[in-house]
């Protein structure tokens, strides 16, 4: 009988959810690939791409199933599924894609404070904020584990020297996750920690890495910082 009553709810939601895409995906981005020229971050956005990245984030749609009261959807992961067949049954493209949303995002909704999800998940669900990864370094790739940014503890804040490569959409990044050395005297695969800092600090610098077709899409970060350790 439950079980029943739950059918019934996700088929009366598949109608809504159809009927809400008819009314509010544009009609230009209905085609496959659409995504391919939706950039990452909502600042370089315009038109089409912007009023649906705009109507699926006031939805609550950029993360479905994340928590409403961070800016998702609060949908049941059998509800996404649904709103997933139905996008894809009219080729509307995922609003938004990239690190922000399936990486800081769940690793925070996972792992942070409350106060880390209030102040950084909005930002994500509403793709206004967007994030890069500094995990590989010139000695540290495959072997991730050799990494050597290394991150001073001073009680309230840590001072960080190193550098970073590969780091995707560096140059359009607001904020970057990060992982540092913080303990040189234990097994490489220890000692490691986890930091956020904006890209817009004074310690953080960044140089293009230019491809063979002129594109640049990494780059190599420098740091040479001070990080606050407690919330502020
Ligand atoms: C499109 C793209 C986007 C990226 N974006 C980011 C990003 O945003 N942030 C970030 O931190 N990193 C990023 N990276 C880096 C990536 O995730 C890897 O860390 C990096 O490409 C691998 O390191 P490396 O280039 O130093 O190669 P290496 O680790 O030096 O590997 C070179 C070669 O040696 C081989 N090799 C390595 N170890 C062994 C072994 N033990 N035995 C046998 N063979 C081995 C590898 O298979 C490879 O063929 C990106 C990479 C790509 C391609």
């Amino acid at each position: 009988m439950e079980e029943h009553y739950r059918m019934a709810n996700l088929d009366q939601f598949r109608t809504e959810t159809r009927s809400w895409l008819e009314a509010n995906c544009p009609a230009s981005m209905r085609k496959k690939g659409a995504d391919a020229d939706n950039p990452y971050t909502r600042k370089k956005r315009s038109g089409d791409s912007l009023l649906w990245l705009e109507t699926m984030a006031d939805k609550g749609w950029i993360a479905p199933t994340w928590p409403t009261k961070y800016g998702g959807g609060g949908l049941s992961d059998a509800e996404q599924l649904i709103l997933r067949e139905e996008m894809a049954a009219i080729s509307a493209p995922p609003p938004l894609a990239g690190m922000s949303l399936t990486m800081i995002g769940p690793t925070l909704l996972e792992m942070g404070n409350e106060e880390q999800k209030q102040r950084h998940l909005p930002g994500i669900t509403s793709g206004t904020v967007h994030w890069c990864q500094g995990y590989s370094e010139p000695n540290a790739g495959s072997d991730l584990a050799n990494l050597q940014t290394k991150a001073e503890d001073k009680g309230d804040h840590f001072i960080i020297n190193g550098s970073k490569i590969w780091t995707s959409g560096a140059m359009h990044a607001d904020w970057m996750f990060c992982l540092v050395r913080t303990d040189p005297n234990v097994q490489k695969q220890k000692g490691i920690s986890f930091v956020l800092f904006p890209m817009t600090d004074p310690g953080v610098s960044y140089k293009p890495i230019r491809l063979i077709n002129g594109e640049a899409p990494f780059c190599q970060v420098f740091l040479m910082m001070f990080v606050q350790t407690k919330a502020s």
